[in-house]
């Protein structure tokens, strides 16, 4: 037979913490509570299990349940020595909903249950206090009538307040019981007109009810949102804790709380809570009465409070975490009502996780366990001041779109790159508003707060490019009409042009009207102890994805050991030392592009060169000492040249060419699927002469900082080979240059070349290409594409369906957030065998957006790579995560062992 229901009570129970999912956090908490002696009414818990079964079979209870249910109750009975429904002694209960994820507010809880026209007269009596014993009723008549008949809530509270203004009233406290007396009547009238039964006397019938309620509201709407809103999958149900009423509306020596057992907004190690004399527990939710705080409360009560004390010391040892409780002071008597381990601040999980370690209540590796990659963000970005209060936040909302990089920005809303460049010179504060974007507009994008685009998904030009500088970007906002002629962007009725303000919080994907103020959380010293921690126990090399000396410089102080990718296409338009020169740069490259022979392309490709040779040079001098991996031109070109008319007049203009020339030399690059094209090393391949004037550029850059006494490390990275053949042609061409230069310097420099892996033949044929490379990046962005078959600029458009478990739950998560380690996993194992294979000793790494994402890292580590790189603002996380892959292994170990005996 099936045991659905499990006791507690007495210092004994059927359960404990570890049985949250049968029992739900609240069933398992009060369980735990009651096994180490700690005050808690006795009780019994109904299993998730049941809720299930009830959702399985058409809202029908198993068969079981009634009998076990009235053994339990029997049970309470006997250890309460009360009965439910009595004339003289009556037990009263709480039903109480609890799953196993905390849903705080979300389901439904009844209180003082078992009152009847009988037994209130004895609980009256029982505790000689009428006026007590009648709003304990009204309470739970109140309750009952709009939690399970759902009547409306507002026409219960009118009652409640006309009888208050009859009697001339204001407080709840000062009513006598005859009103409350009155209003019970006038409650029970009201059941029986809207549901044609009367109130039920019968206890049993209403813990049915109450219990049936419960189970509803597991699936009322704002339950499921919630679970949606929050990422809950895969729970059972709600259990129903059906547990003996205390009461803390006695009278001044009674009362109800909630505390904390340390801050949940700091950390700090103090006793942090509020109390609430003379009152039951949702009244201190409810806020109509200002609580006390602790301290308050210590005064008042110095026995009760060191009770309390005590059990905040016991539940702390006991769970060797922080603890939100709930507890009750009837007549001078502690009870605990509620343990769960407490939700913090992103500051305070850093600052708890050290502090428990220091005092010995966790081990570090459990500290670094404790912390969330959400934490990590949060603690970096600008967020909207929370003193915003949520109504005009709420009226504020333009529309909403995909949040590729979390933070705040607040702006004025301008529609192009150029005008983005424009007025940040003039000190304006800008949003940038683009259909999607694009490398062109990087100038633009460096200068706005935020970005915010109608296209792409997470890892679009634009969200890959924002995160790499930590700046708040949405995405994929398809409801936005934006429209660059007139410069306005229309969304949801309202229009907002060029120049007005708008806020974006990146974190939640929303875009709201106007200026609000932001607010930067406090950097807690404890995160640096604990990321010390991390780099400690890690293997994993962490390395950053930067194309700036600034960037390279940031990367540093978020703890990088190098750079595992800078992309050299950025320096062809953009000029971070000297924007004024971001025009020169992007003629010299278009005019590379353009030319019709290669005298004319080395010609173009000589006025880069001193441009790229003093970027490297200020990427070596931050990165002194450690490795830079550079990649050489990756895009399609015609990426590089403008496609409007316009545009192009003016660059005819430039070069001295006509315009049709230009327009026709751009309609030969239009390719129908450029992401498979004509890119990637398969550029130098066809033109050699920009890889020689690349590798000129990093080399001679090499050359000077080296006799600068900097320590520097080039790796030439070729993107995307398929091949060994192709490779060890760009392989020679590539030393031939390098051991020219070198040579001829007079110095010694070691530098080496490899390769991304972003193809399947590649990884397919690693052990081939590794008789060449020196090292591997898998340029996982590619692979992913490249093995899925998914385009990852277009794949917004249905790749939602594919995660979200209600439509087609394919993927439990983006594959190109969070890589696909099952198939694409696949293809890196291989790789990584084939290639050490051939070469032992060949170096590893992985420079896709999956190096930042913290399951991914821990993929990698335990794949084998030497190292993980990822945008600055994310390297953090990669260290946290890198550290975490080697805390599981060992627990893996440990328990793997375990096992064996
Ligand atoms: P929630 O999960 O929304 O907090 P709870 O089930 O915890 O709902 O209950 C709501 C309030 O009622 C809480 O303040 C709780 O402490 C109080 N409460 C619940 N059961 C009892 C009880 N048996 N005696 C006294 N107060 C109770
Ligand atoms: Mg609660
Ligand atoms: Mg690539």
């Amino acid at each position: 037979m099936t045991k659905w229901v499990y006791f507690f009570g007495a210092g004994k129970a059927e359960g404990d913490a570890s049985w949250r999912d049968l029992l739900g956090g609240k069933g398992a908490g009060l369980a735990e509570m009651t096994k180490i002696g700690l005050p808690v009414p006795a009780g019994f818990t109904i299993s998730t299990e049941a809720c299930d079964y009830f959702y399985k079979n058409g809202k029908k209870y198993p068969a079981e349940l009634k009998k076990q249910v009235a053994e339990n109750v029997a049970k309470l009975e006997k250890v309460t020595k009360k009965k439910l429904g009595d004339a003289k002694n009556p037990l009263l209960v709480s039903v109480r909903s609890g799953s196993a994820r905390s849903m705080p507010g979300m389901m439904e809880t009844i209180l003082n249950l078992g009152l009847n026209d009988k037994s209130v007269e004895g609980l009256a009596k029982s505790v000689n206090n009428d006026r007590f014993a009648w709003d304990a009723y009204r309470r739970f008549v109140q309750m009952y009538s709009s939690v399970v008949m759902e009547l409306p809530k507002g026409d219960l509270e009118d009652r409640l307040h006309a009888m208050k203004h009859r009697l001339n009233i204001k407080d709840d406290t000062s009513v006598p019981a005859s009103g409350w007396k009155e209003l019970v009547g006038e409650y029970k009238s009201f059941f029986k007109q809207k549901t044609g039964k009367d109130f039920p006397e019968d206890p049993i019938e209403q813990l049915w009810g109450a219990v049936g309620a419960v189970f509803g509201s597991w699936m009322a709407e704002k339950a499921v949102t919630y679970r949606r809103v929050e990422k809950i999958t895969g729970l059972l149900g709600t259990a129903v804790n059906v547990m003996q009423m205390v009461f803390g509306n006695t009278g001044d020596n009674s009362g109800t709380g909630v505390c904390f057992t340390r801050n949940p907004s700091s950390g700090e190690k103090i006793f942090y809570g509020d109390y609430l004399v003379n009152a039951q527990g949702e009244d201190v939710v409810a806020g109509i009465r200002t609580p006390m705080h602790l301290t308050e409360m210590k005064r008042i009560m110095p026995k009760v409070y060191g009770q309390l004390e005590k059990v905040r010391v016991t539940l702390e040892k006991h769970f060797h975490d922080m603890q939100d409780m709930e507890f009750t002071v009837e007549d001078g008597k502690l009870y605990m009502l509620q343990t769960r381990t407490g939700k913090r601040t992103p500051a305070a999980a850093f600052q708890m996780a050290v502090d428990m370690a220091n005092e010995k209540l966790i081990s570090k590796e459990e500290a670094i366990m404790r912390i969330k990659p959400e934490d990590i963000e949060r603690l970096f970005y600008p967020v909207i001041d929370a003193k915003l209060d949520k109504k005009t936040l709420e009226s504020r909302i333009l529309g909403t779109g995909i949040n590729a990089v979390p933070g705040a920005a607040v702006g004025k809303v301008v529609f192009s790159a150029h005008e983005a460049e424009e007025w940040a010179k003039k000190g304006e504060k800008v949003i940038l508003v683009r259909r999607e974007t694009s490398p062109e507009d990087v100038g633009g994008m460096a200068v706005a707060q935020g970005i915010l685009t109608a296209t792409g998904g997470k890892t679009s030009h634009a969200a890959v490019v924002a995160r790499g500088w930590g700046k708040c970007c949405i995405v994929g906002a398809e409801k936005f009409n934006i429209d660059y002629k007139s410069k306005s962007l229309t969304v949801a009725g309202k229009t907002i042009k060029e120049g007005e303000w708008v806020t974006l919080d990146g974190g939640e994907g929303i875009v709201y009207s106007g200026q609000m103020d932001l607010v930067t959380p406090a950097f807690p010293a404890a995160y640096q102890t604990l990321m010390k921690w991390a780099d400690q126990t890690r293997r994993l090399g962490v390395r950053t994805n930067a194309d700036t000396p600034q960037d390279a410089r940031k990367a540093r102080e978020f703890g990088a050991e190098g750079i595992g990718l800078c992309r050299t296409e950025h320096m062809f338009f953009t000029d971070f030392e000297f924007p004024e020169k971001g025009q020169e740069r992007q003629r010299a490259i278009q005019e590379m592009i353009l030319a019709d022979n290669k005298e004319a392309r080395v010609k173009a490709l000589d006025k880069l060169l001193p441009f790229q040779r003093r970027d490297f040079i200020g990427i070596f001098k931050a990165m002194d000492g450690f490795p830079v991996t550079i990649r050489l031109i990756d895009p399609p070109l015609h990426e590089f040249v403008p496609h409007e008319r316009k545009k192009q007049e003016e660059l005819a203009k430039d070069l001295g060419l006509s315009a049709d020339v230009v327009a026709r030399r751009v309609e030969q690059l239009h390719e129908s699927n450029p992401m498979l094209g004509h890119r990637g090393c398969r550029l130098a391949i066809t033109y050699p002469e920009i890889l020689e004037m690349q590798v000129r550029a990093i080399i001679e850059a090499a050359v000077e900082v080296k006799k600068q006494g900097i320590k520097v490390l080039p790796e030439i990275m070729h993107p995307l080979t398929l091949d060994k053949k192709e490779f060890s042609i760009l392989e020679d061409a590539t030393r031939r240059v390098a051991n020219d230069i070198i040579k001829k310097s007079g110095t010694k420099l070691d530098y080496i070349v490899g390769t991304m892996i972003e193809l399947p033949r590649a990884a397919l044929m690693a052990n081939e290409i590794a008789e060449r490379a020196e090292f591997f990046s898998f340029g996982t962005n590619d692979l992913t594409q490249t093995t899925m078959g998914l385009s990852r600029d277009d794949a917004g458009r249905f790749l939602p369906d594919y995660v979200d478990e209600k439509k087609a739950g394919v993927f439990a998560a983006d594959p190109f957030q969070s890589l696909d380690t099952k198939g694409v996993g696949m293809l890196i194992r291989w790789g990584i065998e084939k290639g050490r294979s051939s070469r032992a000793k060949l170096k590893v790494g992985i420079c896709g957006e999956h190096g930042g994402d913290l399951d991914s890292v821990k993929f990698c580590h335990q794949v084998g790579m030497d190292y993980v790189s990822a945008s600055p603002y994310r390297v953090p996380i990669s260290r946290l995560g890198a550290a975490q892959a080697v805390v599981e292994e060992k627990s893996a170990k440990k328990s793997g062992k375990g096992k064996k005996k």
